[in-house]
């Protein structure tokens, strides 16, 4: 039942997200055998569906699957069916970047790297080690607000699992003085990562749906595929244009409540968020959500609902949101204009929105509960 609802809610996100002159005809549905994932379950899948575009004659296959804790939706256009085997193919891709990145699975690497924190170095892999090396770019970037090494704090307050509290002050304490990207050590001989302090967890969350959405686009464009559009939990990659060389229409979530606040129109680029909307609880009337100031070890709050990031990559996209709401309003906006490849949308409490003057016509809002302050 869990399951059927998770796949309805994802057709239902792809219909939002994608967003069609005229809608594409649906002409029929294929059963799919179960796939298995690396730790032994079978992966949550849907069935495909398949639709034609009237317009181009295009047919477009879409898929389902609930990995790396996220709904995800594959749609790929191409001028018959897309088999079950290509899907196949990139489901099994993303379980197995799961199974090297993720820090709840005891087996992935980064999991290793957790275990030996304090003790030894862990050689990984060179796309995990290259990884890492890039969340710690990101680290320099925002002066250390974007942390990946914060998973022990993160662990703390358990935001978006089972049990969500405000951490003890001593808990706390002890957990933050875990955090530190500068004493992640690389050895560029051997690839082997080193975390010198006990108890340093390593969580990529941040930035590596991203990372992953770029690999699954890569492997798209490789099975001879120009035109999809890869949703990751709301992280939106629309490769290529779409038949028609149209743009992607990409929604806004409205963080305070269901719906969008406007559209972007892009071509082949990421459009990717970060909010307190996603995982949050409320205790006395305050929301705790959870991107976590590295030095408070508490949510931050700056004023900001959330940010949209586009930009040609996945990985930067998200790396980005989650930076760039950690710098809050000013610095962040500053940040983008500052840079010609990378766009930003800030949704701020106040129901007013912020872009960087490039997306100021790829923009369009929709919701006039919130108003755009364009410059
Ligand atoms: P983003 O803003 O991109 O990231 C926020 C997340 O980054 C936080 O949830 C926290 O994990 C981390 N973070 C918080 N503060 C900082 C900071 N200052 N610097 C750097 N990072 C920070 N979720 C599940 O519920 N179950 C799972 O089994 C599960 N497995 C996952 C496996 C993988 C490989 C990945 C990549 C994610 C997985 N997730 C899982 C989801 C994950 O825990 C995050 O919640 C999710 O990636 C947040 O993405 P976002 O785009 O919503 O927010
Ligand atoms: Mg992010």
């Amino acid at each position: 039942m869990k399951l059927i609802m998770r796949v309805l809610n994802l057709l239902l996100m792809l219909l939002i997200l994608v967003g069609c002159a005229k809608a594409p005809e649906e002409i029929g549905t294929m059963a799919t055998p179960e796939l298995m994932s690396m730790g032994g379950d079978p992966i949550a899948i849907s069935e495909s569906t398949v639709k034609k575009d009237s317009a181009s004659g295009m047919i477009l296959t879409a898929k389902q699957s609930f990995q790396i804790g996220t709904q995800i939706s594959i749609g790929i256009y191409d001028d018959q069916q897309v088999p079950d085997e290509v899907f196949n193919t990139l489901f099994k891709l993303i379980d197995v970047y799961e199974h090297k990145i993720s820090k709840n699975i005891e087996t992935t690497e980064i999991s290793k790297v957790n275990a030996n924190a304090g003790k030894e170095p862990i050689p990984v892999s060179d796309d995990i080690y290259d990884l890492l090396k890039r969340a710690v770019d990101y680290a320099k970037i925002t002066d250390g607000l974007f942390d990946v090494s914060i998973g022990a704090v993160v662990n703390l307050w358990d935001i978006g699992g089972d049990t969500p509290k405000i951490p003890e002050k001593e808990a706390l304490t002890q957990a933050l003085a875990t955090v530190d990207y500068q004493k992640i050590h690389f050895n560029d001989q051997n690839h082997s990562v080193s975390l010198p302090i006990e108890g340093t967890v390593v969580d990529l969350g941040a930035i590596a749906k991203g990372y992953i959405s770029d690999l699954v686009g890569q492997e798209i464009k490789k099975l001879g595929y120009e035109a999809a559009i890869i949703n990751f939990g709301g992280n939106v990659f629309g490769m290529g244009v779409k038949p028609g060389d149209a743009p992607w229409v990409v929604g806004v979530r409205n963080p305070l409540s269901e719906g969008i606040v406007g559209t972007l129109k892009v071509k082949n680029m990421s459009v990717i968020s970060s909010g307190v909307y996603e995982r949050f609880f409320i205790d006395d009337n305050i929301r705790y959500h959870h991107i976590l100031n590295p030095q408070t070890g508490y949510p931050e709050q700056n004023g900001l609902l959330s940010v949209t990031i586009v930009t040609e990559k996945g990985i930067d996209g998200d790396a980005l949101s989650t930076s760039l709401f950690l710098m809050g309003l000013e610095k962040g906006l500053a940040f983008a204009e500052a840079s010609e490849h990378i766009e930003a949308l800030f949704i701020m409490e106040d129901q007013s929105i912020y872009t960087t003057s490039r997306l100021s016509e790829a923009f369009s809002l929709e919701n006039t509960e919130f108003s755009w302050k364009k410059h």
